[in-house]
């Protein structure tokens, strides 16, 4: 399983999305004693921002995208995790030849033996689409000698989706297969994602779901003491178990 793994590398279309979706599982990864970065393509400054934009219509991009930078900072030291970005422009996030070359040396550069990121048909919301696009591409060819990179070619680490666009997982298809008890750190994950001020409730908005897929947990999976969870994919061949 993932919290199994010592290093974890996630992949996160715009600000706040890994903590959302997986800020849980990563302060238990962390917790374990495993090693964690995350990668954010964008700030999320266009599309997942509409607090600032509601506020002041006219104000700069650039400074959408610092206060974004900063809330990142600031849920980044809750979490316990280096989180960077990447800053290559949301809605529409446009993954060409060099930027998926770069996804490819961000696997090489860390060595993961597992990558997070978007569910796959996450179709109410296109960035994140594009997202899992690019990251299935580079985990497929991050052992590829052809593509040259900064650093060496690595083995291909196990993939798995995080959450889809809260409240479309029935539209998206989106059925955990695994699952995360986050119960012991679900404060903390609240307490990192209400840095994300650019967006409104995000704190109550995943309190709600993590009890839901942790109801789930108790159900399916047999985690009787579990009062909030995190749900995962696995992509490829690889066992959820
Ligand atoms: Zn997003």
């Amino acid at each position: 399983m993932i919290l199994d793994d010592a290093r974890v590398l996630v992949f996160s279309a715009h600000a706040a999305d890994f903590c959302s979706r997986a800020g849980g599982t990563l302060l238990r990864i962390v917790e374990s004693g495993g090693a964690v970065q995350v990668h954010a393509l964008t700030y999320g400054e266009r599309c997942e921002a509409p607090a600032l934009w509601q506020a002041d219509p006219d104000r700069d991009v650039e400074e959408v995208k610092q206060i974004r930078k900063d809330e990142i900072a600031a849920a980044s030291e809750i979490l316990g995790v280096p989180v960077s970005c990447f800053d290559w422009g949301d809605s529409p996030l446009v993954l060409d030849q060099h930027r998926l070359e770069a996804l490819v040396q961000a696997i090489r550069a860390f060595r993961p033996d597992t990558v997070l990121t978007h569910w796959k048909n996450d179709v109410m919301h296109p960035d994140h689409v594009e997202t899992t696009r690019g990251v299935i591409w580079a985990v497929s060819y991050c052992g590829a000698g052809g593509i040259k990179t900064q650093d060496p070619p690595c083995p291909r680490p196990r993939l798995f989706c995080y959450e889809t666009t809260i409240g479309t997982a029935p539209a998206a298809g989106f059925l955990p297969e695994a699952y995360v008890d986050i119960s012991s750190v679900i404060d903390r994950k609240l307490e990192a994602l209400a840095k994300f001020e650019a967006q409104f409730n995000l704190s109550d908005t995943y309190d709600v779901l993590g009890r839901y897929r942790g109801f789930e947990a108790k159900s399916t999976a047999g985690m009787s003491a579990c009062t909030h969870a995190e749900g995962f994919v696995p992509i490829g061949t690889q066992s959820a178990g």
